[in-house]
C-alpha cells in the first residue's frame, strides 16, 4: 500500500493532470463555434470532406499491447474516488472516474487507441454496466440547431470483444467527426459495447456470460428459433451461445433500452473480418463503402440486424472490416467514412 503522503501528491499531480483535460468543457464547442468551411459543402454534394490525411503504413497492426494493465504507474495516478479531496480545500473535478479507468484499459489494449485518444472524445457514462460493471458509455454529437435535421444515427462497434478493429475504427471516425461534424445528423458513439469481451485478459467474442451478445436480441423469433438455431445450424459452437433469454445481457438489456430512448433512423453496427457490407430493414442498401461491397448475409435470431432491421424496421448497416486484428489503411478508414456519410445524406434526403 503506498503510504497517505504518496496518494496525495499522486493526487494533486493527478488534478493538476485533470485541469488540462476537456473534461469541463462543452460537449462539442468546436461545432458550436466554427462555421465548418471545408466539410459542409463537401459533405452535402456526396463528395469526401477534404480530410487531411497524414500518410502511413498500408496497414497499422491492431494487436494487443502486452504492457500489464495494473502497472504501479496506474495505481498511482488514478486515484480512486473514494479518496476525500475536500482535504485539499479544492473543489470536486468533474471527472468520471470509471472513464477513465476505462480508458485506461483501451489505451492498455489497443495499439491504434492511445489512452489520451480515448479521454479526449469526452465519452459519457450512460448508467450502463456491463456484467464486470464497466461503464457503457457513449459520445454524443447533437445536430446544429440551425441545420435541417436529417435524423439521428447511432454507431455500435465491438459487440464481439475479439474485433479489436471494430472498436479502433470507432474511434478514428470519431476523431473525423470531431473535426467535421456538420450538425445535420444527431450522432450517437458507443465504441466499445462489450467491455468485458475486449478488455478481459485475454479478448474474447461473447461477453463475461459467454454469451453471443449478437445472438441476444430480443428478436420475434427468439424464444421459438435462438436455441435451436444454436444446436443445429453452429453444432452448439460456444462462440454463438444466445444465451438463456432473448434481452438476457445487461450489455444487451441497454442496448435496446438505448435504441428505444435515442430512437436512431439509422444504425450503424461494426464488425470483423468478413471484407463486406451486410444491410437489413428499409429502404436501399449503401452498395459500397470503401472498398467494401455490399453483400447480404441474411439475419440470424437474436442479432441486432433481425431485432432492429427486421422487427422495428430500421435500417441496420453492418459494416464488416476485412481484418479483425488490423485496421484498414488511413485513405480507407476516411473513405468508407465519407461514402457512408454520402449514403446517409442521400437516403435521408429522400426519407424527409
Ligand atoms: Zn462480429
Amino acid at each position: 500500500m503506498p503510504s497517505r503522503g504518496l496518494l496525495l501528491l499522486a493526487l494533486m499531480a493527478t488534478l493538476s493532470a485533470c485541469s488540462k483535460l476537456p473534461f469541463s468543457q462543452p460537449a462539442t464547442p468546436e461545432i458550436a463555434s466554427q462555421p465548418e468551411p471545408l466539410a459542409e459543402p463537401a459533405i452535402l454534394s456526396a463528395e469526401p470532406p477534404k480530410v487531411t490525411i497524414v500518410p502511413v503504413p498500408e496497414v497499422v497492426i491492431e494487436v494487443v499491447n502486452t504492457a500489464d494493465s495494473n502497472t504501479p504507474e496506474l495505481a498511482e495516478t488514478v486515484p480512486e474516488p473514494s479518496v476525500d479531496i475536500s482535504f485539499f480545500g479544492l473543489p470536486t473535478p468533474e471527472v468520471d472516474f470509471s472513464i477513465i479507468d476505462l480508458c485506461q484499459e483501451i489505451g492498455d489494449k489497443l495499439s491504434s487507441v492511445s489512452v489520451q485518444d480515448c479521454l479526449d472524445q469526452q465519452l459519457q457514462s450512460t448508467g450502463g454496466f456491463s456484467v464486470l460493471k464497466r461503464p457503457l458509455a457513449v459520445r454524443e454529437y447533437p445536430e446544429l440547431p440551425q441545420r435541417e435535421s436529417l435524423g439521428r444515427v447511432l454507431l455500435i462497434g465491438g459487440i464481439h470483444g475479439d474485433e479489436y478493429s471494430s472498436v479502433s475504427i470507432a474511434f478514428k471516425w470519431m476523431e473525423i467527426l470531431n473535426e467535421y461534424h456538420s450538425g445535420v445528423f444527431h450522432w450517437q458513439f458507443i465504441p466499445l459495447s462489450n467491455p468485458d469481451g475486449l478488455l478481459g485478459e485475454e479478448s474474447r467474442r461473447q461477453n463475461e456470460n459467454g454469451v453471443d451478445l449478437n445472438r441476444n436480441f430480443p428478436s420475434a423469433d427468439w424464444n421459438d428459433s435462438a436455441a435451436s438455431f444454436w444446436e443445429d445450424k453452429t453444432d452448439s459452437n460456444e462462440r454463438r451461445y444466445p444465451g438463456e433469454s432473448g434481452g438476457s445481457e445487461p450489455e444487451v438489456a441497454w442496448l435496446v433500452k438505448h435504441i428505444n430512448e435515442f430512437q436512431p433512423d439509422v444504425i450503424i453496427s461494426v464488425h470483423a473480418p468478413y471484407h463486406l457490407v451486410d444491410y437489413d430493414g428499409p429502404p436501399a442498401a449503401p452498395e459500397q463503402l470503401g472498398d467494401l461491397h455490399l453483400n447480404r448475409l441474411g439475419v440470424y435470431p437474436g442479432s441486432l440486424g433481425h431485432y432492429a432491421g427486421v422487427d422495428l424496421d430500421k435500417p441496420v448497416v453492418t459494416i464488416e472490416l476485412p481484418y479483425a486484428g488490423i485496421m484498414p489503411s488511413e485513405n480507407q478508414i476516411s473513405k468508407m467514412w465519407t461514402d457512408l456519410v454520402a449514403w446517409l445524406v442521400e437516403e435521408r434526403t429522400k426519407e424527409r
